[in-house]
């Protein structure tokens, strides 16, 4: 690290937990962050200003004036441009030394396979149940580690799924939890709204797991599901084991 870099970082190099060494973990390591919109905004920039070496950024959309209340990556000025895009200017003001790769595409199952193969860590910030069961196959295909969030009306949930060999033994996949023949009632925030600070809440929490796991600090989230009722603020948690019949991460397939 040179001496800006010193600085810059330096309040996470005070951290014992993280130290010089830490740092230069984040500054080497290279996070895919699936979808720039409400979740993928707080994660993008926490990723980003904590030195995240290299972000990949994969979003289809543009930037619409009603994306503003809530997905704090854009900007009024960025109206129109693609999302990737408009994070990526987003990003660069607060660290231009992160390498960000800006991916206008739709997340199918070729492109994630191809993508999450080079990552270290994936950050599901999606809002559909189809994305997520592709970047949970993906992730437990390659084993890499998934901070999946979620968040609709006051609603949000976060956990993580970690499928290397050193995660906890019996810990879950995503379709442990959800499987992907479940009947799902597809919500939007389209059609049913979000409370703003919510994905600032469960995106910020989602970015705090991606680095703990880069660390390897601490305990993740992995084997439990957090709910937040954001009316009450309040917590709910979830243990969970892997389901032995899982379609994807049972070692019977
Ligand atoms: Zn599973």
């Amino acid at each position: 690290m040179n001496d800006e870099q010193l600085l810059r970082y330096s309040r996470h190099i005070l951290l014992d937990e993280i130290g010089v060494e830490g740092q230069q973990t984040l500054l080497q390591s290279h996070a895919l962050i699936i979808g720039a919109g409400g979740l993928g905004s707080p994660v993008a920039l926490y990723l980003a200003s904590a030195g995240l070496g290299r972000l990949t950024l994969v979003d289809h959309d543009t930037v619409d004036l009603t994306n503003l209340q809530r997905q704090i990556v854009h900007s009024t000025a960025r109206i129109g441009s693609p999302k990737v895009e408009s994070a990526r200017q987003g990003l660069a003001a607060i660290n231009a030394e992160v390498q960000v790769t800006a991916i206008q595409q739709r997340a199918d199952a070729a492109l994630l396979d191809a993508l999450v193969a080079q990552a270290d860590v994936v950050l599901d910030c999606c809002d559909n149940f189809a994305t997520r069961q592709a970047i949970n196959r993906a992730c437990v295909a390659h084993a890499k580690p998934l901070v999946s969030g979620a968040a609709i009306g006051f609603d949000g949930q976060i956990s993580v799924f970690d499928s290397r060999a050193s995660r906890r033994p019996g810990a879950p996949c995503y379709a442990c939890l959800f499987p992907p023949d479940s009947p799902v009632e597809e919500v939007r925030c389209a059609t049913m709204g979000v409370f703003a600070p919510l994905v600032g809440i469960i995106g910020s929490m989602q970015a705090a797991e991606a680095l703990k796991c880069l660390l390897n600090l601490g305990d993740s989230l992995a084997g439990r599901l957090l709910m937040l009722d954001a009316r009450r603020m309040e917590w709910s948690e979830i243990h969970a084991q892997a389901d032995p019949n899982c379609a994807v991460c049972s070692p019977k397939n």
